[in-house]
């Protein structure tokens, strides 16, 4: 037996005493929660009496979804990945892979990883076949690497799992092939039916980039503080391109990683009225450790920067669903759907946060995960044990990661 799965209880509980939060059902109060043979039953009047099944206390508890994070790496064929059991630390039940894999290497990852988990995981494809094979060059530099038909292939054979396509454009990952892999990836994913994420970075242009994405596709790294904050083109006003683009429906993600989150941007972006659609942690071996750590801590940075907790919970649960396509079984406690849970508290204290450009900000108070119930498990965070690639040479010269930056001096 796995670690995640020793000492975890499961059968007939109600989660008693907390909050429970389901944008999607439109329900914010106080209520308890009946899980039975996996599924969620019903949502309780509080203290209601149910013959035969175990309490849990959660009294002050928020009680949410299980939480969907749009954007981590859990292939551990690439330098980047990690075991995506990790998430069930933290109240993650739907951990999405952003195009660790492409199709040459994609079978490998679901034999290996997707098909063996404990936790469910979901991935967007890359347009490059081998996906974020090394850190030490761009996969979309050499464009050999990018077959638009094998693509499309993959993803209409694994359409279970398969719910995007990826496209890394920044001048790392793509050299001058940035517009070229654009085009690819919007090809592939048109005929495979689903979104297409693209992570921007240093020398994406978007006033470019966004007019060529349709709604339902995918900005991550929204607030990255490349050339000056790509939302902003280097200036001090958001782009036309980019309020044109949510007004499209194109929907804007977090993707925080270990170089493309700033406060500076983001404190820039909320003062002209624009913030997140959508957050995830580009969780990955070189943000693990800091500046992310983990998709509570990502979340307890907006509500530190003043976000309301159901926003927050609406923007790590229903609208990442909305996003994949898989509001019929994500992303909501609504009776009959398979129990994937998320318990986690607010701790008052003194806490730092980092942002991946070196600034921190001190916040009075954090989420802190408490249980996770997966598929009707409860999983307590302490009983998740996941061992992490001891870095190498090669990860210092990536430049990323608070813990490499930091011991480089
Ligand atoms: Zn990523």
């Amino acid at each position: 037996m796995s670690p995640a799965a020793e000492g975890t209880r499961t059968g007939d509980f109600v989660l008693r005493g907390g909050r429970i939060i389901d944008p999607g059902q439109g329900v914010d109060g106080p209520l308890d929660l009946h899980v039975q043979d996996g599924r969620i039953a019903a949502l309780l009047t509080p203290g209601a009496a149910m013959d035969g099944a175990n309490d849990y206390d959660v009294s002050g508890a928020i009680v949410a979804p299980g939480l969907v994070d749009l954007h981590g790496h859990w292939y551990e064929g690439s330098p980047w990945g990690i075991d995506p059991l990790i998430s069930l630390r933290g109240g993650v039940t739907t951990p999405c892979d952003a195009g660790t894999t492409g199709y040459e290497n994609f079978g490998a990852f679901r034999r290996t990883i997707i098909d063996r988990s404990e936790v469910r995981v979901l991935a967007f494809l890359h347009i490059g076949s081998l996906g974020c094979a090394s850190m030490l060059a761009g996969e979309l530099e050499d464009f050999r690497y990018v077959r638009v038909p094998e693509t499309i292939e993959t993803i209409l054979a694994n359409r279970d799992t398969i719910v995007g396509v990826k496209a890394r454009l920044g001048r790392g990952p793509c050299g001058p092939n940035v517009m070229a892999a654009l085009e690819a990836a919007l090809e592939a994913a048109a005929g495979g039916g689903v979104p297409l994420m693209v992570h921007v970075s240093g020398g994406a242009d978007l006033r470019a980039v966004l007019p060529r994405l349709r709604a339902g596709d995918v900005v991550t790294h929204t607030f990255i503080g490349d050339d000056g904050g790509l939302i902003f083109g280097g200036g001090d006003r958001l782009l036309p391109e980019v309020l044109d683009a949510r007004r499209r429906g194109v929907v804007f993600d977090v993707g925080h990683g270990c170089g493309s989150f700033s406060w500076e941007i983001y404190h820039r972006a909320q003062d002209q009225g624009f913030g997140f659609d959508t957050i995830s942690t580009d969780l990955h071996r070189l943000s693990v450790e800091g500046p992310v750590f983990d998709m509570l801590t990502t979340m307890s940075k907006f509500l530190h920067t003043g976000s309301s907790i159901p926003d927050i919970v609406a923007a790590s649960t229903w609208h990442p669903a909305a996003v994949i396509g898989r509001k019929h079984e994500l992303g909501t406690l609504a009776p009959g759907r398979r129990a994937d849970v998320a318990v986690f508290g607010i701790e008052p204290g003194a806490f730092v946060f980092h942002d991946a450009f070196g600034r921190t900000e001190r916040a009075n108070r954090r989420f802190v995960p408490l249980m996770t119930v997966n598929g009707g498990i409860v999983v307590r965070p302490d009983e998740v044990n996941v061992e992490l690639r001891p870095y190498t040479s090669g990860d210092r010269a990536v430049g990323c990661g608070a813990p490499l930056m930091e011991s480089a001096g």
